[in-house]
């Protein structure tokens, strides 16, 4: 049985490996939870196989939309898991309210904030990369619309910082889906 052998804090590179998929380090460090998954991974798993992961961590699971569902979850609001049938696969989709709530991290959904920073290796990969997020974004947002769904978005700069209000916007998230809008935007 091969042992695996994680290697110490300390002893951790600086730079990640290179890979198409990966955050570059200077995001790297605002996105801990990746980090650390990824730095995890690099001595277990073959390239292949970290690909699909660290795709799984980026799409899915990401704490800020943890931190949105679990404060959601205890206000009361109960939600599919499972929205693969729909646009883009939402992260949270309430049916009772007719409502999906998409929690976009700055960076790779190219948000215009202060947490987001053209990286300044590989600029045309990352240009084309965000550029297709977004494009295929502004795609879901009207296909959900089309759908008869409300959509909120809540952007990663709200709820990380100094100013943050997470529980201004919980409440303000709150109100938005017992209403009849059908859009909702929070944003740093
Ligand atoms: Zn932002």
């Amino acid at each position: 049985m091969a042992r695996i052998v994680l290697p110490a804090r300390q002893s951790l590179p600086n730079e990640e490996p290179h890979e198409s998929t990966q955050v570059p380090s200077l995001y790297a460090r605002a996105l801990p939870l990746r980090t650390l998954a990824s730095l995890a991974m690099v001595d277990i798993v073959d390239s292949a196989t970290r690909s699909r992961m660290m795709s799984g961590i980026r799409g899915r699971n990401t704490k800020p939309e943890m931190l949105i569902r679990s404060l959601l979850h205890r206000r009361g609001f109960r939600f599919r898991l499972d929205a693969r049938d729909l646009p883009g696969r939402p992260d949270i989709v309430l049916p009772r309210y007719r409502a999906v709530v998409l929690v976009h991290g700055c960076f790779w959904h190219g948000h215009d904030c202060n947490l987001f920073k053209w990286p300044q290796t590989r600029p045309e990969f990352w240009r084309d990369k965000v550029g297709r997020n977004r494009a295929n974004d502004d795609k879901v947002h009207a296909a959900l619309l089309a759908g008869g769904w409300r959509v909120g978005v809540i952007w990663e700069c709200a709820l990380r910082g100094a100013n943050r209000d997470i529980g201004g916007v919980l409440t303000r998230l709150e109100q938005w889906l017992k209403s009849d809008a059908p859009s909702f935007e929070e944003r740093g």
